[in-house]
């Protein structure tokens, strides 16, 4: 008898480089979305994905947020790709110390794309508002492997930031004075 695998859903965004025009539209509309509350700013520095333009190579190239990195590391990834070669790093979606970008201007949080799962606007913001169609939603089922740990949230990796930037004492301090206000 064939065994019932179970099965989670795959949610990726794909990029077609070759369309992208650098409108920057999707920069302004993640950073809207996910303004607080919603769609009462717009900064590009806030935005979890930034189109990198290479002048030298004449490319556009949408990267989204990825996973906090906690040190620099201590190797670089240079590419090359149809024979024009990209700076080391401007390819990495890592909130890394080495450099500002998908780090949050205020507070110095690092950002993350959380997939626009925060908001009920059915696909992603910035594949919506992608006239030109560089970006595309694509959803698929894979069979989940049981050992595979839960990804960490927003919330998770925020809290270990400010942990570690501060010392645990100072965060519980904090939020319990935050809580007391906001009683
Ligand atoms: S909205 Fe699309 S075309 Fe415009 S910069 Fe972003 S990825 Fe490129
Ligand atoms: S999927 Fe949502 S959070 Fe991620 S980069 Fe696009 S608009 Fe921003």
């Amino acid at each position: 008898m064939k065994e019932n695998k179970k099965m989670k859903t795959i949610k990726e965004i794909r990029v077609d480089v070759n369309k992208c025009n650098g409108c920057l539209s999707c920069e302004m509309s993640c950073s809207a979305a996910h303004a607080m509350p919603p769609y009462t700013s717009v900064n590009p520095a806030r935005s979890r994905i930034t189109v990198v333009i290479d002048e030298s190579t004449d490319a556009y190239i949408p990267i989204r947020a990825g996973d906090y990195a906690e040190a620099e590391c201590a190797g670089r990834n240079k590419y090359t790709i149809d024979g024009k070669e990209y700076e080391s790093c401007l390819l990495c979606p890592a909130s890394c110390p080495s450099r500002s970008r998908f780090t949050e201007p205020d507070s110095g949080l690092p950002l993350k794309c959380d997939m626009c799962e925060s908001l009920d606007i059915g696909e992603p913001m910035c594949v919506q508002v992608c006239h030109p169609g560089a970006l595309t939603y694509h959803e698929y089922q894979v069979e989940a492997e049981d050992s595979i740990t839960p990804e960490r949230g927003e919330k998770e990796i925020g809290l270990e930031y400010l942990v570690k930037r501060y010392g645990l004492e100072e965060v519980v301090k904090s939020v319990a004075t935050m809580a007391k206000k906001s009683a």
